[in-house]
């Protein structure tokens, strides 16, 4: 196996308490590829992309997600069920354990670094239990070159052991699967999954607390670009709302995928090295750029291939939740290095499963922070026939999950930082237009480019009263007209043929933007409530 160790430089793993290790230090993502194909633990799909199943988690696991309580984190972190503590006792009797279960072991150590400023770089040491894990590390992180690897001083520790089960009894996890922050060791321990989005969420987490509280930098859960004449967007969204999707676009070069920092000096830069993109569904003629990333060096995901090789997208019969990681360069247009300016307009992107959001409209300042801290989308409960309600889900900051501080401290930062920067905000509903999921359609895909594109090439101006509508309940500015799109799919009223239902949802929705507000509402001013949607307003 050494054959392929392109490094000369070896490491030791006893400082980490990992003894007797076969330490496979740095390989090339072709030998992971292929030292996974000899073991089994995938295939190689017809376009050249290894395909791996990650076990019995296909997404990550927010209850088992947990962050070590101590006198670093204890005054800082909102503490509840989205950070759960840990104590630090616990977590070193639960790393011993890991540890001695990797002793022994051959093992995939990776150096790489997150963060694409210099000023903000954290270097990283990956050591992980499977080949194809290491290979995600390689695909996802800030690729080091060989002369930052001479020296490199790993600061933070992802310890990856998915074949590890813990004890809940005495591990103090919930069950057997666990991903545990411990920002005094600087270490994310990760075991009992396989699901490698864990260990990019891991790093992810910890720099939403390094940054903010260390840098006086605003963390993001967003993807970025960049047009022709520098100017930077931003397209924050829970998951499947269409960061990766509607970033990836081939006249705007591609800052990043998922995870940004937006800096004092006005500056946005990307965590990662790579993409993570939805494969459910996945066909070249929408997402051509997408579709040729996957040649040999990404990492699909659950996905089912037949007797060939071929991908079929549209099986979801391990889950709906199929991916594929890939460096960013399997992107053709990317900005070298992933940094940007201070952005021009923001996207907030929700899939409202409702129908009664507008697929495009403007925010007020004080919508935008209201939208910011509700982080509103819908969940599709299931796929089976017949009517299905939706499920409003809100998640603060578009990434509650990753957020370690209480969420008013991140929109105070970019309300702020959008004020400065005198950036617009739109609201963009990727989801369902002409009635409620079960009744309507998902948005379709060119429409929603068209919008956007609209936006960034100045053509949505809406500097004229005649040229919107402000909607009654939501009291956003609703253009009434846009290149490339259908009039009528501009008013998500009109699309429902029956106003009465179409308003009864609307108020639906309406109610639940309200219950969820209620924990914030302490927390934010009478200028951020009043850029709630306005029940009674029509
Ligand atoms: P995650 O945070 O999990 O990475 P994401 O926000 O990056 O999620 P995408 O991977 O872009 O989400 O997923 C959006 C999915 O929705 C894709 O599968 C895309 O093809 C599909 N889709 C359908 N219609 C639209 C639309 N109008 N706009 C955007 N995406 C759409
Ligand atoms: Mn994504």
């Amino acid at each position: 196996m050494s054959s392929f160790n392109q490094f000369t430089k070896t490491i030791s793993l006893e400082k980490y308490g990992i003894t007797n290790a076969q330490v496979n230090y740095q390989l090339s993502p072709e030998a992971l590829h292929h030292i996974t194909l000899d073991k089994n633990q995938g295939v190689e799909a017809s376009s050249g992309a290894l395909a791996v199943r990650t076990g019995e988690f296909t997404g990550r696991s927010p209850k088992d997600r947990f962050i070590v309580k101590d006198e670093v984190t204890e005054h800082l972190v909102w503490w509840g069920n989205i950070n759960i503590p840990f104590s630090s006792e616990k977590f070193d009797a639960l790393y011993n354990k890991v540890i001695s279960y990797l002793s022994g072991k051959e093992v995939f150590v990776r150096d790489s670094c997150a963060c694409a400023d210099e000023n903000y770089k954290l270097n990283i040491r990956v050591i992980n239990e499977y080949p194809w894990s290491n290979q995600f590390a390689y695909n996802m992180f800030l690729r080091p070159t060989e002369e930052e690897l001479e020296h490199f001083d790993p600061e933070w520790l992802v310890v990856n052991a998915p074949g590890f089960m813990a004890n809940p009894d005495i591990d103090g996890t919930r069950q057997h699967n666990f991903a545990i922050l411990n920002f005094s060791k600087k270490i994310a321990l990760i075991g009992g999954t396989g699901y490698t989005g864990e260990i990019k969420k891991g790093i992810f987490s910890a720099l939403n607390f390094i940054l903010p509280v260390y840098k006086k930098t605003l963390p993001m859960h967003c993807s970025a670009n960049v047009g022709k004449g520098g100017d930077t967007a931003i397209f924050f969204g829970l998951s499947g709302t269409g960061k990766t999707t509607l970033s990836t676009d081939p006249n705007r070069s591609l800052i990043g995928d998922d995870e940004h920092g937006w800096t004092q000096e006005n500056t946005i830069f990307n965590f990662e090295g790579g993409c993570y993109a939805k494969v459910i569904n996945l066909c070249r003629d929408n997402e051509p750029e997408i579709y040729d990333a996957i040649k040999k060096g990404a990492i699909l995901e659950n996905v089912v291939l037949d007797e060939a090789g071929h991908v079929d997208f549209t099986n979801t019969s391990i889950t709906q939740n199929t991916r594929v990681s890939y460096p960013i360069n399997h992107i053709e247009n990317i900005k070298v290095p992933s940094i940007g300016k201070n952005p021009k307009n923001i996207f907030f992107l929700t899939a409202d499963a409702f129908g009664v959001i507008p697929p495009i409209s403007k925010l007020t300042p004080s919508q935008a922070a209201y939208h910011f801290i509700s982080g509103y989308t819908a969940k599709v409960a299931g796929t089976e026939a017949g009517v299905v309600e939706p499920v409003p889900s809100f998640s603060a900051c578009f990434g509650a999950p990753f957020m370690p501080l209480h969420p008013s401290k991140y929109a105070e930062m970019l309300s702020n930082k959008m004020i400065e920067a005198g950036v617009n905000v739109w609201l963009v509903n990727t989801g369902w237009t002409g009635g409620p999921y079960g009744v309507g359609t998902r948005m379709k895909l060119k429409y929603t480019r068209a919008m956007i594109n609209a936006v960034l090439n100045g053509d949505l101006g809406l500097y004229n009263y005649d040229d919107y509508h402000i909607h009654s309940v939501f009291g956003v500015a609703q253009p009434r007209t846009c290149p490339g799109v259908p009039t009528s799919v501009l008013s998500p009223r009109q699309t429902w043929n029956d106003d009465e239902a179409y308003y009864t949802m609307a108020f639906k929705l309406t109610n639940a933007f309200r219950e969820n507000f209620k924990k914030f509402e302490a927390h934010c001013n009478e200028e951020i409530r009043r850029g709630g949607p306005q029940r009674y307003a029509f």
